[in-house]
């Protein structure tokens, strides 16, 4: 499975060149606002058209300016959710779901049962849109996409609107359709959280160009990219190795070692990405004294970055390397240097989103 986008749209105002390939899992199209993402949603759907272009979607050409050809809207089975849902309100969830049918060409692709139990929406089939949370109706505008059996979908910006118990609610609903329903997707946002989440692969827009592409945890690390700075971090895959109630710790074990955070209500076995800050992790050239030796990470300084006042280490641990922030002053204070052997230590880490009682972050 690949898609390959390579667009190049000239407006008055704003000019777009872009070009990226993505596999499967869910790609994310991450920028400030203004930045063409959604200009490029609108091309791969075919909502508007580039002055040159060529878009493939696992060898279906959907677009080549050079070659004269440009599918039409209706045939290039891509499906869309925007921040709306934009269901039919006299319909049932139901009827709004077959209303999806409607627009699958050829058979196969999942039940209406199966797409509602993906969602958790089989409860709500007879209920009304206007019935509904904004969460319950975004997943309905999913299962709707779902159900005309697209190639791909697109997702442009569908937490945005929700506040954040919604999104919460939400976002294991996107995980169960990345992991379990084998379409691509490539997603809009410009949330950190989200992304670091979500996201297989990140290709970051600026000024209607890509600044940075690449797997998450590369990409959420550098600071140069992230249009928030302080937010950049690492992103690890973390599994769910056990849970200690006495002592209210579940044990998470992943590439940069184990880590263990309040309770989870995830089942043994289940992945997530783990999205540890920079500004979150301390570091030290010797082991702790008078600190448990939970969720210190021993590694090697690999690289040094200076940034304002601050300076950012990026440390290899195990198999993944963590970032941390740390104050310039502090950083010479601890004579780091390429090759230091240092400890990092994890103050907190942001689980965003639904899996602690609150969501948020844990501290440690
Ligand atoms: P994003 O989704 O990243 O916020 P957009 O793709 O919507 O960004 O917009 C990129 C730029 O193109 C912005 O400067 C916006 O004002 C401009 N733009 C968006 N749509 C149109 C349009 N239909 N006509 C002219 N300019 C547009
Ligand atoms: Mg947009």
């Amino acid at each position: 499975m690949t898609i390959e986008i390579d667009v190049a749209l000239h407006r008055r105002t704003f000019a777009l060149e872009v070009a990226f390939t993505a596999g499967a899992g869910l790609t994310a199209l991450f920028g400030r606002s203004g930045s063409g993402k959604t200009t490029v949603i609108d091309l791969i759907a075919g909502l508007s058209h580039p002055q040159r272009g060529r878009i493939v979607i696992d060898g279906t050409v959907l677009l080549d300016t050079a070659q004269g050809v440009r599918m039409p809207v209706h045939r290039r089975r891509i499906g869309c959710v925007f921040q709306e849902a934009r269901l039919l309100p006299h319909l049932s969830v139901r009827q709004n779901l077959r209303f999806g049918r409607l627009f699958a060409r050829g058979s196969g692709g999942p039940s209406l049962d199966a797409v509602a139990d993906l969602l958790g929406i089989a409860p709500l089939l007879e209920r009304r849109p206007a019935g509904l949370s904004g969460g319950e109706r975004q997943r309905v505008a999913i299962g709707r996409a779902l159900l005309a059996r697209p190639r791909l979908l697109l997702m442009d910006e569908p937490l945005s609107a929700l506040d954040e118990a919604r999104k919460r609610e939400i976002l294991p609903y996107i995980e169960r359709l990345r992991d379990e329903a084998g379409l691509p997707i490539v997603y809009v946002s410009h949330s950190v959280a989200e992304v670091a989440r979500l996201a297989s692969t990140v290709v970051v827009l600026d000024g209607g160009r890509v600044a940075g592409q690449g797997p998450v945890d590369a990409v959420m690390r550098r600071a140069d990219l992230i249009p928030d700075a302080a937010e950049a971090g690492s992103v690890l895959a973390m599994t769910v190795a056990g849970h200690d109630d006495t002592a209210g710790l579940t044990r998470l074990t992943g590439p940069a070692g184990p880590l263990s955070v309040p309770l989870l209500a995830l089942p043994v076995g289940r992945r997530l990405n783990l999205r540890l800050p920079a500004r979150d992790v301390l570091l030290a050239t010797e082991a702790p004294q008078g600190l448990s030796a939970r969720n210190v990470l021993p590694g090697r300084v690999v690289g040094l970055r200076e940034e304002g006042a601050a300076c950012l280490v990026e440390v290899a641990c195990g198999a993944a390397i963590l970032l941390a922030r740390l104050t310039r002053a502090s950083a010479r204070d601890l004579g780091l240097t390429e090759g230091s052997p240092v400890h990092a230590i994890v103050k907190s880490v942001a689980l965003d989103a639904g899996l602690g009682p609150g969501g948020g972050r844990l501290e440690i």
